[in-house]
């Protein structure tokens, strides 16, 4: 099929294109290429919500690494980066999944079946800050070794005061596309009115948030320019 590639302006689609093609689609696991097909005939220029291969391989490492066994994942669309999760986590390991699109999951769904691994799943149809809180009712409190956040950007800022409970000390939150396509980079007046249509107001709220992370004493923090940008982010006690 022919790939579509999302890009930055900060990164030039031909590296894009090279660092997919080389490194990591060569790589990428069948059930995950074949969920990205899949999203791309449903949902078409949409598709590129799923995180690239080449992030869904660094999140994959860095499960590994860490020895994750619950993880959370806020935002979930046809579960790219949800398979990825399940696909790096251990047999007996749990990752709950939030999103209040249904339909979407269920696009995704058979193909997470078809890898063995959705019994490491459980999906949670709701809005996030209502299944946070009501998972820190339940005691769930310092308990999750992993958040993965790629919901609703204007919420990016309450998510860090639940999750930053939710997680433990020494567990990382990671947060998605905090580049908005490097816009956050750009000036007002560098952006035409038609930019600024097609980008909105999370461009405003995703500066907010990185300006807040840059500052926040809570956690260590590394930002990454893969795929859309990515914040990573240590709680420190
Ligand atoms: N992580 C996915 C892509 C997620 S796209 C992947 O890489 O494949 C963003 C998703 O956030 C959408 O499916 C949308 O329904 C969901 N979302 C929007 N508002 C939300 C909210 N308040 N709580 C949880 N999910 C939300
Ligand atoms: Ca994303």
């Amino acid at each position: 099929m022919k790939e579509k590639f999302s890009f930055t302006i900060l990164q030039s689609e031909a590296l894009t294109k090279y660092l997919l093609e080389t490194s990591a689609y060569p790589r990428e696991h069948q059930q995950l290429k074949e969920l990205r097909h899949a999203t791309v005939d449903r949902y078409s220029h949409l598709s590129v919500m799923n995180v690239p291969a080449d992030e869904g391989q660094l999140l994959s490492m860095m499960l590994k690494l860490m020895g994750a066994k619950k993880t959370i994942e806020v935002g979930v669309f046809t579960g790219y980066s949800l398979l990825a999760t399940a696909l790096a986590l251990p047999d007996k390991a749990k990752v709950i999944a939030i999103d209040p699109d249904r339909e979407a999951y269920e696009v995704g769904l058979p193909f997470i079946e078809k890898a063995g691994v959705a019994h490491k799943i459980q999906f949670v149809n709701s809005d996030a800050v209502t299944a946070i809180n009501q998972l820190l009712h339940d005691g769930e409190e310092g308990t999750f070794d992993f958040a993965f956040v790629d919901a609703d950007k204007e919420n990016y800022i309450n998510y860090h005061e639940l999750l930053l409970k939710l997680v433990r000390v020494g567990g990382m939150i990671a947060y998605d596309n905090t580049l908005w396509s490097g816009t956050v980079a750009l000036a007002d007046d560098d952006l035409s009115q038609e930019w600024k249509d097609r980008i909105g107001e999370n461009r405003i709220f995703l500066r907010n948030l990185n300006a807040f992370l840059a500052n926040d004493g809570r956690i260590e923090l590394a930002h990454l320019s893969i795929g859309d940008g990515l914040s990573l982010c240590r709680r420190l006690h």
